[in-house]
């Protein structure tokens, strides 16, 4: 693919080379064989490119990096998984400091702890605690980066029983602007750790992330499908259901499209309905009577639920959503789930623009409820569900179209929203975005991002402007 990235003048070929002697990763450039494939991100609606990528494989490289965007004004994008849907990730004409050579992982199972290098997925996370039993709260997708999931917040499988990512954060390394490294948690930099929890990539590079851990090997889980007429009842009983439900059992509802494949049964093949996928986290021989009610709300068309290693949820849906599609999404948080609201979303679900577009209502209480407003940068305690609208396709013909049903669903329910989103589930937005998903915790993150990146030299994400 041809790029238009124009040649660096002299003296920014000197500051290249330099860089490129000092670091032990690649740096990759327009020509260079892989500059295409390295660029890529997951979201192929995305299509930027990058003056230098610098793909680090330690802190050094990480350090000489940060320097070399400062030194030479280049905006500068921080990736992790490369899963950000706006593609925060990555950046035209400047610097992508590429941390997915990182991978380093140490369980430590004497103290429940996971130290994780800032390339890794939430599948090499998996992967190394489950072999001893172990688990942190991740997403529902094993190849989301844990670098852009943890410092937004967290949502998935795990939020109602052990709360989000940033519950379970207990430190964090980092590489400021100024080229400092410093680590911070409860008793180090203390300010600094309350802001990456939920406030982004603002305020430097985290090169490590310490986790705690919780025993967990087996879960119960999969999804309930119900037809779409009648999703407004499902919707009405869900609403009760997982906010009393045992803190043991995670759903997120959906309406979604049935993928043409096993496990799901040809009959429902290519439907639209609604459903909750399920992930229950107590005993097994429990399981029966938790999932009892599920079957309250009226016959469901299918009811896959069953036993599995926990990392085999986490990959699910995997294969679905592969890096190359087209992604738009708008999100919301959500504190009541009203009739009327259930009358708008059903007029959007019956939509559904492609096979692979969908709408997520992720609960958010039980554990995650535990932690107060003001105790980390994530403002949205108080909400009962993040909202994300999801418009997704392989065909890039399709841009319009899952654009506009994903902008049009969107503005026919924020009218019933809590005002702010999650973080990482926005596009670009601009700043009154940006403020709304933090709300009263936005001024101090202007303090601690004024204190820590005065200069604004992490401003490819969702951003917060320094005074
Ligand atoms: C298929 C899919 C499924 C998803 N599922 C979930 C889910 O279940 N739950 C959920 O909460 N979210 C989910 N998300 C959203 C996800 O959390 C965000 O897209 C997030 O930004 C992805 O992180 P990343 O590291 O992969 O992204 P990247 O594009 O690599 O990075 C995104 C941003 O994060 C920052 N960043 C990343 N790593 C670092 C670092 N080490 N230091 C400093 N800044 C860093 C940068 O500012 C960057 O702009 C999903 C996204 C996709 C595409």
């Amino acid at each position: 693919m041809a790029t238009t990235v124009s040649r660096p003048t002299t003296d920014v070929s000197a500051a290249i080379e330099q860089l490129v002697s000092s670091v032990r990763g690649d740096i990759v450039q327009p020509g260079d064989a892989t500059y295409d494939e390295v660029r890529r991100i997951h979201n192929a609606m995305i299509d930027k490119c990058p003056a230098l990528i610098a793909r680090c494989v330690d802190v050094a490289d990480v350090i000489a990096a940060v320097a070399f965007a400062r030194e030479q004004r280049l905006p500068l994008a921080i990736r992790g998984g490369g899963h950000n849907g706006p593609g925060l990730g990555t950046v035209d004409d400047g610097l992508v400091l590429d941390l997915s050579p990182m991978k380093g992982i140490r369980v430590d199972p004497a103290n429940r702890t996971v130290r994780v290098q800032g390339g890794c997925t939430w599948g090499d996370v998996d992967h190394a605690t489950h072999a001893f039993g172990l688990a942190t709260p991740s997403g529902i997708i094993s190849t989301t980066g844990v670098g852009g999931l943890t410092l937004g917040g967290g949502l998935g499988h795990l939020t109602r029983k052990f709360g989000l990512t940033i519950d379970n954060l207990l430190a964090v390394d980092m590489v400021l602007a100024d080229g400092r490294v410093v680590t911070a948690s409860a008793d180090e930099h203390p300010d600094l750790f309350w802001a990456v929890r939920g406030g982004g990539g603002n305020f430097g590079v985290v090169t490590s992330f310490l986790f705690r851990l919780h025993p967990l090997s087996t879960v119960v889980g999969g999804p309930t499908l119900w037809e779409l007429d009648q999703a407004a009842n499902v919707m009405r009983w869900y609403r009760e259901f997982i906010t009393e439900a045992p803190e043991d059992l995670n759903g997120f509802f959906a309406f979604l499209t049935v993928p043409p494949a096993p496990p799901f049964p040809e009959h429902l093949h290519l439907k639209k309905m609604c459903g909750v996928v399920w992930c229950y986290t107590g005993p097994e021989e429990h399981a029966d009577q938790v999932f009892a009610p599920v079957r309250d709300v009226g016959p469901p068309a299918l009811h896959g639920v069953h036993a599995m290693p926990y990392p085999m949820l986490q990959r699910a849906f995997d294969a679905l959503y592969p890096p190359g599609l087209q992604w738009y999404w708008k999100a919301d948080f959500v504190r009541e789930l009203g009739d009327e609201a259930i009358a708008r979303h059903l007029e959007h679900a019956r939509e559904l623009p492609t096979m692979h577009s969908t709408m997520h209502l992720y609960p958010i209480n039980g554990a995650a409820h535990r932690v107060g407003q003001h105790e980390t940068a994530w403002s949205y305690r108080d909400a009962t569900w993040a909202e994300v609208i999801v418009g997704v396709s392989p065909d890039p013909t399709d841009t319009g179209r899952i654009t506009s049903w994903a902008r049009d669903y969107w503005a026919a329910l924020h009218p019933y929203s809590a005002g702010g989103a999650y973080v990482n589930m926005m596009m670009d937005e601009g700043q009154d975005r940006v403020r709304a998903a933090y709300r009263d915790n936005y001024d101090r993150l202007v303090t601690i991002k004024s204190t820590y990146d005065p200069t604004n030299l992490f401003r490819v994400n969702q951003n917060i402007r320094p005074a």
